[in-house]
């Protein structure tokens, strides 16, 4: 019983360094706002397939690291080609 308090206590004070739950990601910079000279285009469907899955849903921003700005561009610029039928809405 008390080792058992020991061990709860040890577990708290676990170093961060080391905790696998809280592994130190590199922060992700938006590849619009990184190259000017990518202009998004909703006619183009080789450059849309980045931000879409295989499934064809358009990925949240903590997978392709877009800011907010760009991510809605993003986003509109999917459901333009969707709706001129460059991009599928869904596969399979
Ligand atoms: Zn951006």
């Amino acid at each position: 019983m008390a080792d058992k308090k020991q061990n709860k206590r040890n577990n708290k004070n676990y170093d961060d360094d080391y905790n696998p739950r809280f592994k130190r990601q590199r922060k992700k910079v938006c590849v619009l706002c990184s190259d000017k000279n990518f202009e998004l285009d909703y006619k183009n469907a080789d450059q849309l397939k980045k931000f879409v899955n295989e499934k064809g849903k358009i990925l949240p921003r903590r997978t392709t690291g877009a800011c907010a700005k760009h991510q809605r561009d993003i986003t509109t610029a999917v459901k333009r080609a969707r709706h001129i039928a460059i991009l599928p809405y869904t596969q399979n």
